[in-house]
């Protein structure tokens, strides 16, 4: 280990020191998504976490989906969820549900009812929870925590079978109602719910809490390092208790901070709220957090892995700044993405001393980093697009792109000089008359520099795209920070989403990289799935530069 310069993290302490003491043979981590909802980037982070350490330790995954409540859960999620972690790169070992364990699980409370562990309790969940008492005060005991084991017995099988209406009974933990920790005061193991299970059907009516359930799901697999996020610390007591009392595996858990980051919300609830309202087009919609969001607006799963490599594994929960991760999507488009030139709010340049109808085609490269130069052809004819904010006619003399008789170059092509500014009746200006220097060609004689470059779109070869350029989906930078008084949707920002037409050089409409392009000078931008014959659409995935610089 000599040679690895970088710290570990805390749960690679863990692990080394697993490994070292024996009390582990080999890492079994595992993934475990309630497939209520599609993944987010949050869910990147856990992703990250487990295959990585089980990568990094010759170990191996799981993916477990924790679908013990069949009321919100859904094969559409079960598909897509699949789909984003193939898309991540990583490759469970099996893919497993607890439902799979259905069957164990019920078996195993009845062993808890005959060792007089857990019991049938009437009362209303409301009862229950007064009963429970508070941090400060014991809880009292519940009026049918004395059954005999028999009677418990009887009752569940009723349970099971069908006998009670939902909320009628449930079967809890018969350990201490005074307990310091709450968590001990006789959690509830199984409740009633008639909902047909999106893989067991209408088999059960009867389903097992997620305390009673993931812990026993951990050890049946034998996983070694069950890693989950902070939140579930004060269940870690539990978890140990069962596993104890049933005297099975001993799984352990250990916990990380969550990724909260700046102008983004991350619960599944809320993101499922905002699709169901319509407020966004869907949860691929390209302004979400989700994982399939964040593809079809171009992130690459290269950028999200440096991004979880970066923001680490710690035990304190913090706000991670949105623009660290937009910093590493321009790292790994900036070294991959090709280059074409797009002209978005255009103003028309007529070069006056050019050939009547001639075309002249440069190679231009697809990118500059690229070893073999793969080139793209470029048309250049005498009627061009440029950026209307390319030109400017009371310049300032920091101005160095086109001015009244100023020089710039077009990008990989001629100087050219703007001799005629002509404007409509309201002082628009409408048209630019320039001439270009032959003797400026690159590569033809001696190289004359002007201090401006600037892109641009031949008018007949021009291709009309639409563009949607997205912006951050909310507001405030602290999404947990909503006041009382306030909605989080109240934070929806108008301007998400501006969608604009712009003038493409041809060679983009035949790009078949299949990742984000970046437009020369203004950002990066995928081809969207609406696009149609007659109108290829283009998602803004970032735009080229920000002053932000990582730590
Ligand atoms: P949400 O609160 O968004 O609904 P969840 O925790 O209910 O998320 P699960 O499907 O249960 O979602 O999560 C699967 C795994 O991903 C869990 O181990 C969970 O701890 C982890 N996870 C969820 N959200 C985050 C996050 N923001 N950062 C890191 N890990 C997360
Ligand atoms: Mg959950």
């Amino acid at each position: 280990m000599e040679d690895n310069v970088k710290k570990l993290n805390f749960l690679e302490e863990i692990i080394e020191d697993d490994l070292k003491s024996g009390k582990v043979e080999s890492v079994l981590t595992r993934f475990p998504p309630e497939p209520n909802g599609y993944l987010h980037l949050g869910h990147a982070k856990s992703l990250c976490i487990n295959f990585g350490l089980a990568q990094k330790y010759g170990g191996k995954t799981n993916l477990r989906y924790d679908d013990t409540n069949p009321a919100k859960e859904d094969t559409e999620y079960v598909d897509a969820i699949k789909e984003d972690i193939k898309w991540l790169g990583f490759q469970w070992e099996k893919e497993l549900y607890a439902s799979d364990y259905f069957d164990q699980l019920y078996e195993w409370a009845e062993q808890m009812i005959l060792n007089g562990q857990a019991y049938v309790d009437d009362q209303t969940q409301e009862e229950i929870s007064k009963g429970r008492g508070t941090v400060d005060a014991p809880g009292v005991n519940s009026p049918w925590r004395d059954r005999t084991p028999q009677e418990n017995l009887k009752l569940f099988r009723e349970m099971k079978a069908g006998k009670y209406a939902e909320g009628e009974k449930v079967l809890r933990a018969k350990i201490d109602m005074a307990h310091p920790n709450m968590m001990f005061r006789d959690p509830l193991l199984y409740r009633i719910k008639y909902a047909s299970h999106h893989r067991t059907g209408d088999k059960w009516c009867i389903y097992p809490m997620y305390d009673f359930t993931h812990g026993q799901c951990d050890s049946i697999e034998h996983i070694t390092h069950s890693i989950c996020t902070l939140e579930f610390d004060v269940h870690r007591p539990l978890y140990d208790w069962f596993i104890q009392t049933l005297g099975i595996y001993p799984s352990h858990q250990y916990e990380f901070a969550r990724l909260n980051l700046t102008y983004t919300l991350m619960s599944k609830r809320k993101l499922l709220e905002l699709v169901q309202k319509g407020l966004v087009a869907g949860w691929d919609d390209p302004r979400m957090p989700t994982l399939c969001g964040v593809r079809r607006r171009g992130y690459t799963a290269e950028a999200l892995k440096m991004f979880c490599e970066k923001i680490g594994v710690s035990k304190r929960d913090q706000l991670m700044d949105i623009q660290l991760l937009e910093w590493c999507v321009r790292q790994d488009l900036n070294a991959r993405a090709r280059r074409y030139m797009v002209v978005q709010d255009p103003i028309k340049v007529k070069i006056t001393n050019w050939p009547e109808g001639l075309v002249e085609w440069f190679d231009c490269p697809l990118n500059p980093a690229e070893p073999e130069g793969a080139c793209r052809k470029v048309p250049f004819t005498g009627e061009l697009y440029i950026e209307r904010a390319d030109f400017m006619e009371d310049a300032p003399h920091k101005f160095f792109r086109l001015k009244p008789d100023g020089e710039v170059r077009l990008k990989y092509t001629y100087i050219i000089k703007c001799e005629k500014v002509i404007k409509d009746a309201d002082g628009n200006v409408t048209e630019l008359e320039c001439t270009y220097d032959p003797s400026t060609k690159p590569g033809a004689g001696e190289w004359r520099s002007v201090k401006g470059t600037i892109h641009w779109v031949s008018t007949s070869f021009g291709k009309e795209i639409e563009l949607r350029n997205y912006d951050r989906l909310f507001t405030l930078a602290d999404m947990s920070q909503v006041p009382e008084d306030k909605d989080y949707k109240d934070y929806l920002n108008p301007e998400s989403l501006v969608v604009a037409s712009a003038w493409a050089e041809p060679a983009l409409l035949e790009d078949d990289s299949n990742i984000a392009v970046q437009f020369e000078r203004t950002g990066y931008y995928i081809k969207d799935k609406d696009s149609t014959k007659e109108k290829t659409i283009f998602n803004k995935t970032v735009s080229l530069k920000d002053s932000y610089k990582p730590e």
